[in-house]
């Protein structure tokens, strides 16, 4: 038997992760068929499903087990959800760390006739993901918040000259095999040591890539340009929650919280494809779910890890995979209900197996 190019690991998550996880798997599995990539696939327990199971929401091994693989399509994650108690924790921040996963790409893209606010968005926002104002992991152990007196809470924020640099430098690459434009969005004006740092090694890394230009925008500006002239931006690099919160916003303009996907990458040993919406438990078993950004953000995984590793079928794999989900989008009887389309999770995905199926 051929030996398989990649090893992928499949983390079903909770909530609609149970529904688009799966349909993002059938939908790669077709398109890798396609071009001779062999995959050895490779499910993984994690989130109430394993702590029901096996007694931990991330079971003893997981890291390892996942450490042996190439990539792996991570569910969205309900931990807001989970039983108080041993076992529940929210395995998000110890993947991310653990990782190195310090990246998070998250595209904005728009596909005509979706009913979303603009047709014509293509830009990239590239997230710092391991520090910045997120107390779940933006320090070793306990939490970047705590409440000294009843009366006071502290929330501290990492903004690390490395952790800067390296998401910088990983955006910058992105800008260069686009159109060469990167902007940095910060609040230095405000924040004068921490976004200031992040600004400097913006500007650093600046001089490694002459060909890319860099400019800057203030966060609070940026939430209203990406309104009223999202066109004008192509690749974006922020600290970590101003890009949670501009990504968001991103995602309303194109056709909401289903249509944004997300990768996030390191060093370059593993790539992990994450949608950036949560596990929508108020939507969950009913078969609505947008699977889009899931898939999207796996079809991510498929190209990055193409160009990383030098595997062509990967990358070819990406293209018949994006599209076949250009081709599903653009009929509403293959689309879900929140993007203006009259079918269900099951519809889109049968669309995009159809499309890759008659050779899209
Ligand atoms: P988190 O903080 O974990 O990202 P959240 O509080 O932002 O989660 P989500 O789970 O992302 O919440 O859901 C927000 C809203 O968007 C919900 O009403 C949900 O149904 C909707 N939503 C999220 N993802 C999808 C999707 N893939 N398809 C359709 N609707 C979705």
């Amino acid at each position: 038997m051929t030996k398989p190019l990649l090893v992928i690991g499949i983390l079903n998550g909770d909530d609609i992760g149970h529904e688009i996880v799966p349909a993002s798997v059938e939908i790669a599995k077709a398109a890798a068929a396609r071009h001779g990539l062999n995959i050895d696939w490779r499910p993984t327990p994690i989130g109430r499903k394993a702590l029901d199971d096996l007694g931990s929401t991330m079971p003893e091994g997981t890291l390892d087990s996942l450490s042996k693989m190439d990539g792996f399509i991570l569910g969205p994650i309900g931990h807001r959800e989970y039983p108080k108690g041993p076992g529940a924790i929210n395995p998000h921040p110890i993947l991310r760390k653990h990782f190195n996963l310090f990246a998070n790409i998250r595209p904005t893209r728009s596909y005509p006739g979706l009913g979303a606010i603009y047709d014509d968005i293509d830009l990239i926002i590239v997230r710092e993901n391991n520090e910045g104002f997120q107390p779940d992991r933006n320090v070793v152990a306990g939490s970047g918040e705590f409440r000294p007196t009843e009366e006071m809470t502290i929330s501290v924020r990492v903004i690390t000259r490395t952790g800067s640099a390296r998401v910088a430098r990983a955006a910058f690459e992105l800008a260069r095999q686009r159109k060469k434009r990167l902007t940095t969005v910060h609040k230095n004006t405000v924040f004068k040591l921490g976004c200031g740092m992040f600004v400097e090694e913006c500007k650093k890394v600046a001089k490694e890539f002459p060909d890319v230009v860099l400019n800057e925008v203030i966060v609070d500006t940026m939430a209203m340009r990406l309104i009223r002239d999202p066109q004008s931006f192509d690749v974006i690099v922020t600290t970590n929650m101003f890009g949670d919160i501009l990504t968001d916003e991103a995602a309303g303009l194109v056709g909401g919280l289903g249509m944004a996907p997300g990768l996030c990458i390191g060093e370059g040993n593993i790539a992990m494809a994450q949608a950036t919406h949560g596990s929508a438990p108020d939507i969950a078993g009913k078969g609505i779910a947008n699977p889009f950004a899931m898939i999207e953000s796996t079809r991510m995984m498929f190209d990055w890890l193409g160009h990383n590793r030098g595997i062509k079928q990967a990358v070819d794999m990406a293209a018949t995979m994006n599209r076949g989900i250009e081709k599903a989008l653009s009929d509403p009887a293959t689309r879900t209900k929140d993007i203006r389309g009259t079918g269900g999770t099951a519809d889109m995905t049968r669309g995009i197996l159809a499309a890759i199926a008659a050779g899209v």
